[in-house]
């Protein structure tokens, strides 16, 4: 079975892994040089991975059978269609369903409209006029939204990255002016406050298979402070829930991945691919944050490596819509993944700074290796403005794994930046903390207050 691969970062080692490990034959486009997901292909194209036309021409020559997609940019390029059209069926929603991820506003109104638990307040604004009178009027802090994908970039919260109203002022305006995610309008969302969490499913048009929960950490520096990232790194819970999260909670928020499903159906698309669901559990329950059409990076990371099924046979489910016949099972271990990142990563990144690994070190530590957007020169390994290497410790508890994890990273040599708290019991510890305090209702949890609830808010059901 020939499999094409699209994306080269540590996400596509991971599913790179997955696909060998269940026989398939992997031919993967990339724009970098993965030396791990080299090394387990049998062919590589190296393009840019949005050039459709390119792929599509490759994977016909080299005859694939099907195709899983790793990131958010070919999908939105219409690289699944234009797949299935030429007879390769792809694991990645077509672009209308894929709209989940690449349009906040089609997710947001796909909720409202279906009455989709989970739901967020916000506002629509495509007048300067109107966001100066909204952010004026109210004393509440906003989330300020660009509509269509930013590279994880576009998103800014008021008392965070926006420290006044005039800062928030220009930041939507510029957004609208500028038309940053596509779109000359921004969505401006209730603050909430809580812990986040990832959730992510194998999804066939009808049926959701779940995957373990996982918590991401966002920002580049210990004790998440700094500059928000791709993500430095992720843990998971052996029974699947997280230190923080109740398995009633869990069950939340399946139900809305579920019903925002049927509600793409219901639209007349077929949702077939990876649904991550990213939440908020607040004081009032389960919120959702966003939706992307593919694994979390470093998400991917905490679930792939537990399944216990054949992946290719997986993914065949997803196609045929066969997923309720699958029989869905993973290991029931934890896993701490940490990103190794240029130096300055997120600021001004260290670019082609040469990192070196020893494979066997941490092979022989029980811990896993996924690269990421490294290049590899000559036998030489070199940063480049992403993150370079991600590393996973399993085992039966976090406290476990995270050790198994850091004791694989002293195999990683050279200038580089991480978080060491990951996984740590007093960063878990904190996360609970957190969570009791909100649950008590000791932290605002975000509401904003009714006078600002403008005719043009959408109200919660
Ligand atoms: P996104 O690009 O939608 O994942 O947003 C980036 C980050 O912004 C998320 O990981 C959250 O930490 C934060 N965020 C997004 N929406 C909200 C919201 N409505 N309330 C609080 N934080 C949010």
């Amino acid at each position: 079975m020939r499999a094409l691969l699209v994306g080269g970062g540590a996400r596509e080692h991971a599913i790179a892994d997955a696909l060998f490990r269940s026989g398939a034959e992997i031919i993967v486009a990339m724009s970098n040089q993965n030396p791990g997901i080299i090394k387990i292909s049998k062919e590589r194209l190296s393009c840019n991975e949005t050039d459709v036309t390119r792929i599509i021409q490759w994977a016909r020559e080299k005859q694939a059978d099907f195709a899983v997609i790793g990131s958010e940019d070919p999908l939105d390029a219409g690289l699944s269609d234009e797949l299935l059209k030429h007879g390769i069926p792809a694991v990645g929603p077509q672009k209308k369903a894929s709209n989940l991820e690449m349009s906040k506003l089609f997710a947001r109104t796909l909720m409202q409209k279906y009455n989709i638990p989970g739901q967020v307040r916000f506002h629509l604004i495509s007048e300067v006029d109107e966001l100066k009178k909204v952010i004026s009027a109210s004393d509440e802090a906003f989330v300020l939204k660009p509509i269509g994908l930013t590279a994880g970039k576009g998103v800014k919260i008021m008392g965070e990255q926006l420290l006044t109203k005039d800062d928030a002022i220009k930041y939507g305006q510029l957004v609208i002016e500028q038309a940053i995610g596509k779109s000359n309008s921004i969505l401006l969302e209730e603050k909430l406050e809580g812990e986040e969490f990832t959730v992510q499913c194998f999804v066939d048009g009808t049926h959701v298979a779940p995957m373990p929960a996982v918590q991401d950490h966002k920002r580049a520096f210990a004790g998440d402070v700094g500059p928000n990232t791709g993500g430095m790194g992720s843990y998971s819970q052996a029974d699947g829930l997280l230190p923080f999260l109740s398995a009633e909670e869990y069950r939340e928020s399946l139900r809305i991945i579920e019903q925002v499903v049927l509600a793409i159906k219901n639209e007349g698309y077929e949702y077939k691919g990876i649904l991550y669901g990213q939440f908020m559990l607040t004081g009032r329950g389960v919120r959702v944050i966003e939706f992307n059409a593919r694994f979390g990076d470093p998400e991917c990371m905490n679930v792939l490596p537990l399944l216990k099924n054949n992946f290719v046979d997986v993914c065949w489910h997803i196609i045929n819509g066969s997923l309720d016949k699958a029989n869905i099972e993973f290991m029931e271990k934890a896993t701490v993944c940490k990103y190794i990142v240029p130096k300055n990563y997120g600021i001004n990144p260290l670019i082609n700074s040469e990192l070196t690994v020893d494979e066997a070190g941490i092979n022989n530590s029980g811990g896993r290796l996924f690269y990421a957007k490294v290049n590899a020169e000559e036998g030489k390994l070199f940063t480049t403005n992403s993150r370079s290497i991600a590393i996973l410790g399993i085992a039966d508890t976090i406290e476990e794994a995270e050790v198994i994890c850091e004791k694989s990273l002293s195999f990683v040599r050279g200038d580089f930046d991480i978080r060491h708290d990951i996984g740590k019991k007093e960063l878990l510890d904190r996360r609970v903390k957190h969570m009791e305090e909100i649950r008590k209702g000791i932290l605002r949890t975000g509401h904003l207050s009714q006078q600002t609830v403008s005719s043009q808010f959408y109200t919660l059901h």
